[in-house]
């Protein structure tokens, strides 16, 4: 097992009444990038503590390099906690903010200097070791604070939801930063978000919540290609949900109406409840087509994106789609709200969609 492996197995929090999180397994493996992706209040920052060691757990157990570690305290467990706020120490310089927890564990001047220093650097702060915080931008304050959290040489960075507080330019800078970082230490971060785009980009491994519980959990192109259940391609988004009733790969979606699901995507998984159709592997004609799934659509809503047009509407058969186009097919034959198109999709492309996420 690679350094830096964290296990959760069967673990639960609850709060009185409230089950934040209910009995979850997870393994994430050692010098992987594992974002926690979901709805606020999914729980995604109570796992996050948990395996900090900041929330005690109500049940279950969570293993670090194999180690038991749900009794030991945070400092024990060989994690670092990135907190949202940052929670820097106003009155200290960036250099001392980062030698913090060495000089309290009686670390020597120069060691210390040396090695805040060269944390520093690592997060292109070289120059600012002397700034205080309050001199500093937010995402300045940001990479002092994971300086510090690194410095320590933890297994594992825990960072909950760490660019939420940037604007949209620096988010993107600093995800690409973090992604650097992580590559270039070989540890593991775990990274609490719920923007999409965000854990795509940096994530080897997603792990899609909802309700205290784990939908799915894939790479990133897992997760978008191939959606579990309706709730993870709605939260993903990008992709048409077709629900029904399903007798082997017959989805049923009305009373005449029957789409075929490809036999190799649901073997063994159980009985699908629907299926989901990417928005953009939708080709749109505008005269019949041969696709082996044609439909006349009429165009209800047009909305020019940039690099793309969504349109939807409803077929003939009562199925309502989105589309996504691109700009160039659109351009050539812009498409106007009222008119009729003719859409289809290659029968490999739907998706067979399951109620409980393990099956
Ligand atoms: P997320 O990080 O996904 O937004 P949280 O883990 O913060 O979600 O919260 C999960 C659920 O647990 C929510 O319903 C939240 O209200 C509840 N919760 C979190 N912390 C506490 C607490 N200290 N006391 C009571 N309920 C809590």
């Amino acid at each position: 097992m690679k350094k830096g492996a964290v296990e959760l197995v069967s673990v639960a929090k609850r709060y009185g009444d409230t089950t934040a999180v209910s009995e979850i397994n997870l393994f994430i493996e050692g010098g992987s990038y594992c974002c926690l992706l979901g709805p606020s209040g999914c729980g995604k920052s109570t796992t996050l503590r948990m395996i900090a060691g900041h929330e005690e757990v109500s049940e279950g157990d969570i293993l670090l390099n194999n180690r038991n570690v749900t009794a030991l305290p945070p400092r024990q467990r060989g994690t670092a906690l990135m907190f949202q706020n940052y929670a820097l120490f106003p009155h200290l310089s960036s250099r001392d903010n980062v030698a913090f927890s060495l000089k309290i564990a009686g670390v020597g001047r120069a060691e210390r200097r040396s090695r805040a220093d060269e944390m520093l650097k690592l997060v292109n702060m070289d120059g600012y070791a002397d700034a205080f915080p309050e001199q500093l931008s937010g995402g300045q304050q940001q990479r002092v604070a994971l300086a510090r959290a690194l410095i320590n040489e933890p297994d594992v960075i825990l960072l909950d939801e760490p660019l939420s507080a940037l604007d949209p330019f620096l988010r993107t800078r600093m995800r690409a930063e973090l992604k650097r970082i992580q590559q270039q230490l070989g540890i593991t971060f775990i990274h609490v978000t719920h923007s999409q785009d965000e854990a795509f980009a940096l994530a080897d491994q997603v792990v899609v919540m909802n309700h205290g519980c784990i939908e799915q959990v894939d790479t990133p192109p897992g997760i978008f290609s191939t959606p579990r259940t309706a709730f993870v391609a709605r939260f993903i988004g990008g992709h048409n949900i077709i629900e029904g009733s399903t007798r082997g790969n017959r989805l049923q979606f009305s009373e005449e109406r029957v789409l075929e699901l490809p036999t190799t995507k649901i073997n063994g998984h159980g009985q699908p409840s629907g299926a989901s159709l990417r928005c953009d592997q939708i080709h749109v004609g505008h005269t019949p087509t041969d696709f082996s799934t044609v439909n006349a659509m009429n165009v209800e809503f047009v909305e020019y994106q940039g690099r793309y047009v969504h349109l939807r509407g409803r077929c003939d058969d009562g199925l309502r789609l989105s589309v996504f186009q691109t700009d160039t097919d659109y351009l050539s034959h812009p498409v106007q709200e009222g008119d009729t198109v003719y859409v289809g999709w290659d029968q490999q492309d739907l998706n067979p969609l399951y109620t409980a996420p393990n099956g």
